[in-house]
């Protein structure tokens, strides 16, 4: 029993073996039947999932398909969609159709490529956990009681659980690479600034960015090679030529420079998880790579900095959301304060409102200096200390959690401890380098996820060297318990 990974769905449309509708059509069928015990979907586009199908099959008959012609993905409910409900798993939004398309998603269109649904997050992608979506809790396929990890949750699940070959996902503090680890699947955050920002639902713009999330990194690499590149529609998006990012895939590893920071391997890392990832990086020494130690000494810093920084931005861009232009309004207002003020208790879930009042309040006169200027300041420290390891090493590699993914429910009494699981991945988006996680093991049946971090614009030597590992290794391939192939 297997899933086929998107490559070889690519493979399978391109000889010929079945056509994008009637792949398109089993996913579908799967999808109704199996999530509801996931909850991965938000929306199914079925009828136009069958239109963009039956295009794709004529695309490829008239010889002008793409690698991503006909294969089936589904993108994060945050990406907007042109007539399609987007609602960033928030109330706010539960009626939201936008009038226009996500860069990302018009990329991945243009290439062919089949959107089977949008998938569930953490409300305006805030959590860890995926515990936030006003849609409701995501139930991660390798342990039904586990969570799947935040925000991309949605995504990933419906990686991890074969209802779909690959999918987008967003990471402004670890949502691609955390929901990735405990899935078991592969996804990346980008430099930033390299994959367009226009059209995705801003939480913190300073820190956003989008990436793929499928079941290998060569998977990643053919989602990544349509969806990044410049955008003049995104004033930071770089205008940089775009590597092609399965040119190097098959390069050997052989003098290449492994970091291993020692504070990621400091207390309050799981013992299991620890083993994982040093085994992994045992592997990579028999790949001819050599192992340096080296230190990220504000690595304990980056949870407050980010949580001041992403809170700040977060309170500026939901500001916009008043009841007036779209979105949610509340009942019968008595007047514009009422329903300014309603519309927004009515509208946001409690974490929204917490960093809503946690960003309002650093942001404020008084308070500016101690907290966000401050935290502006460890910033740059953690990007100088990156760029000072990056000089001696090619990459750096750690864990991407403190621990395999949690029970649902145990973590949502207490958002200091929810935020701790961030300790790993926060210092990437903090200094904009790229970040991948790898499928690299299990503990107690729930699996762990190799973080691998890189120098900017080296998304192509993150998937290599993610590439090189997963053909010496099955932990990419294994089939969850609760997946689509086990209840079939
Ligand atoms: N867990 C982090 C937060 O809640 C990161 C979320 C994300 O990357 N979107 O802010």
């Amino acid at each position: 029993m297997s899933i086929p990974t998107l490559s070889q769905i690519a493979h399978g449309l391109s000889t010929g073996h079945f056509s994008s509708e009637e792949i398109t059509c089993d996913l579908l069928a799967d999808i109704v039947a199996k999530d509801k015990q996931y909850n991965s979907f938000i929306t199914i586009t079925k009828t136009l999932a069958l239109v963009q199908a039956r295009a794709a099959d004529q695309r490829r008959s008239q010889g002008r398909a793409a690698p991503l012609t006909g294969v089936p993905i589904a993108h994060k409910d945050i990406f907007c969609t042109r007539g399609i409900r987007t609602s960033c798993a928030s109330r706010m939004l539960d009626n939201f159709v936008p009038p226009y398309e996500s860069t990302v998603s018009q990329r991945l269109l243009d290439a062919g490529s089949v959107c089977l649904g949008k998938t569930n997050l953490d409300e305006f992608a805030m959590g860890s956990s995926n515990e936030t979506s006003y849609y409701g809790v995501v139930n991660n396929p390798w342990d039904l009681d586990a969570v799947p990890g935040g925000s991309s949750g949605g995504s990933t699940v419906a990686v991890a659980a074969g209802l779909v070959p690959g999918a987008t996902g967003t990471d402004t503090g670890g949502s691609i690479r955390q929901p990735a680890s405990f899935c078991g699947v592969t996804g990346i955050k980008p430099t930033y600034g390299r994959v367009s920002r226009f059209g995705i639902i801003a939480y913190a713009s300073s820190l956003d960015q989008a990436g793929p999330i499928a079941r290998t990194a060569e998977d990643v690499a053919l989602m990544l090679n349509v969806m990044a590149g410049f955008d003049q529609q995104d004033s930071t998006s770089v205008d940089r030529a775009v590597d092609d990012y399965c040119a190097q895939l098959e390069q050997p590893l052989k003098g290449l420079k492994i970091g291993l920071p020692k504070e990621y391997f400091g207390p309050g890392l799981d013992d299991g998880v620890a083993q994982c990832i040093l085994s992994a990086v045992q592997d990579y020494e028999r790949l001819g790579a050599q192992i340096l130690d080296i230190s990220l000494s504000k690595l304990p810093l980056s949870i407050a900095a980010y949580y001041v920084i992403a809170s700040a931005e977060a309170s500026s861009n939901l500001s916009r959301y008043d009841g007036v232009r779209y979105g949610y309004r509340c009942d019968q207002p008595t007047g514009l304060l009422d329903m300014y003020c309603r519309s927004r208790a009515e509208g946001f879930g409690t974490e929204v409102k917490r960093r809503i009042m946690v960003g309002t309040y650093a942001l404020s006169e008084g308070y500016f200096d101690a907290y966000y200027r401050k935290a502006q300041c460890i910033r740059r420290l953690i990007k100088n200390e990156f760029e000072h390891a990056l000089a001696q090493v090619d990459v750096i590699m750690g864990p991407v959690t403190p621990t395999p993914a949690f029970n649902q429910g145990s973590k949502t009494v207490n958002p200091v401890g929810m935020y701790l699981e961030d300790i790993y991945t926060l210092s990437a988006n903090l200094a904009g380098i790229p970040a991948m996680s790898v499928p690299a093991g299990f503990v107690s049946g729930r699996p762990v996820g190799l973080q691998i971090m890189g120098n900017y614009f080296a998304e192509a030597q993150l998937l290599q060297i993610a590439h090189q590992y997963q053909k010496v290794t099955d932990w990419h391939l294994q089939i969850p318990p609760h997946s689509s192939q086990e209840c079939a």
